[in-house]
């Protein structure tokens, strides 16, 4: 990198659709498309291979019908990303655990209503020499081919550079829009009565692109999610709170904007919900384990877990050099020591709870660096629900009872803490 200043690179590389090809019509669902009974059908992947070597590497993609997209290489590590309107993703399974040429590996799923993704491992740099959408013809489907070039390390910085320079430009004038924005993050809500009980975010893990550790066919985003629409059931079930979702669905949710509507929601508590895995040949490790931020890690297990945690955005495609750096500054130093004490209060009392109803790891209380944790005013934990890389956790995990009566304990502490907090201090906002 040139210099440390922010560099427009998450539209880098942007290669519209060829404006020979009608685009019309095949860009994101739209709500407002007549079809009262039955939802907009999606464009069908239904095929996606590689070909070539470490020289040139060749993505296709089949589709039933053409879709806007775009495709942008991102640095540290080396991906491509590929984006594109939502479509319903009919892949054989293990399509791109294995990769080819320049691809080491490739993975897909949504990434915002709205929006696609395709996040390709690369071996090292490469340029994008051609994308391009083709209409079926002679009993073929319609087609997306990438294709990739092996470049060195000074012309991948170079091409980088000159797309942020472009993409400042609209590339197409009259290009559609590719993607819906982002509904995660709310907006400002127009004249609703407000409601004035305390906020409970409830974060589950990962989504989309992003499936976080996985033990066989169980990932850990769809058993995080599980839990999540469980915790956030019982929690509304008291009508003390109103409970915000960072996501509902298998969708991928970048960290900060996780910890953007914890504190746009003016949070009383954050809850983030992940499961771990040791890593191989480390041994055996299981129950749950509760983190909370500190810039040191307690231990080296904490440390690798926040690492493995925070590496999220990579896998998902986000691009981290746009993405808005720690503020040092002192008020949010203070108010962050602050939300920390409440943090380290909660995380206690949520251990005194959750011990009662489910295994809890030998060294239960942790902290690391987590990024998700990082909202400098809403106390905030996570919460790792205990290892699919172990039988008797991973049993738990997808079961149903054991579900509601971790949910049900975790909605205990959460009472308790919130009971003592907004007794003290009234409402945050
Ligand atoms: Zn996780």
């Amino acid at each position: 990198m040139t210099s440390g200043t922010k560099q427009g690179l998450l539209l880098g590389r942007a290669l519209l659709c060829a404006a020979a090809l009608s685009c019309a019509g095949t860009g994101p669902a739209r709500a407002d498309e007549q079809a009262p009974m039955t939802a907009p059908s999606l464009p069908i992947v239904s095929d996606a291979r590689l070909a070539g070597d470490t020289k040139q590497t060749r993505f296709v993609l089949d589709l039933d019908k053409p879709v806007a997209f775009r495709a942008f290489a991102l640095p540290n590590p080396y991906r491509v990303v590929l984006d594109m309107g939502q479509v319903s993703f009919r892949l054989p399974t293990g399509v791109g655990v294995n990769g080819r040429g320049l691809v080491r590996a490739f993975r897909y799923g949504m990434v915002m209503p709205g929006g696609s993704r395709f996040v390709f491992d690369l071996t090292g740099p490469v340029r994008i020499t051609s994308a391009k959408m083709m209409e079926a013809a002679n009993g073929q489907p319609a087609r997306l081919v990438l294709e990739l070039e092996e470049v060195d390390q000074a012309a991948f910085t170079e091409a980088l550079n000159q797309d942020a320079a472009l993409a400042l430009k609209p590339a197409v004038p009259d290009a559609p829009p590719l993607i819906t924005p982002p509904q995660t993050v709310p907006a400002a809500k127009p004249a609703q009565p407000v409601d004035p009980r305390p906020v409970v975010v409830v974060d589950p893990g990962h989504g989309g692109v992003d499936n976080g550790t996985q033990s066989g066919s169980e990932a850990e985003k769809n058993v995080v999610l599980a839990f999540g629409i469980a915790l956030r059931d019982r929690l509304e079930k008291s009508g003390k709170y109103r409970v915000v979702m960072t996501r509902s669905d298998d969708t991928f949710i970048p960290l900060n904007d996780r910890v953007k509507i914890a504190h746009d929601e003016k949070a009383a508590l954050f809850v983030s919900i992940h499961a771990d895995a040791l890593p191989k040949g480390e041994g055996d490790a299981q129950g749950a384990t509760i983190y909370t931020l500190s810039d040191k890690a307690s231990d080296a297990e904490a440390q690798r877990l926040a690492d493995a945690e925070n590496r999220a955005d990579a896998i998902g495609g986000v691009n981290l050099t746009d993405e808005p750096t720690d503020v040092a500054d002192i008020l949010i130093d203070l108010a962050q020591r602050e939300t920390r004490t409440f943090s380290n209060r909660f995380a206690r009392t949520l251990m005194g709870e959750m011990k009662t109803s489910t295994r809890m790891h030998k060294n239960p209380l942790k902290s690391a660096g987590f990024r998700v944790l990082k909202a400098p005013d809403v106390p905030s934990v996570l919460v790792e629900l205990g290892y699919v890389s172990n039988k008797g956790d991973m049993e738990h995990l997808v079961s149903d009872g054991w579900r509601s009566k971790t949910a049900a304990s975790m909605a205990q502490a959460i009472d308790a803490f919130l009971a003592k907090r907004l007794a003290t201090a009234g409402p945050s906002n």
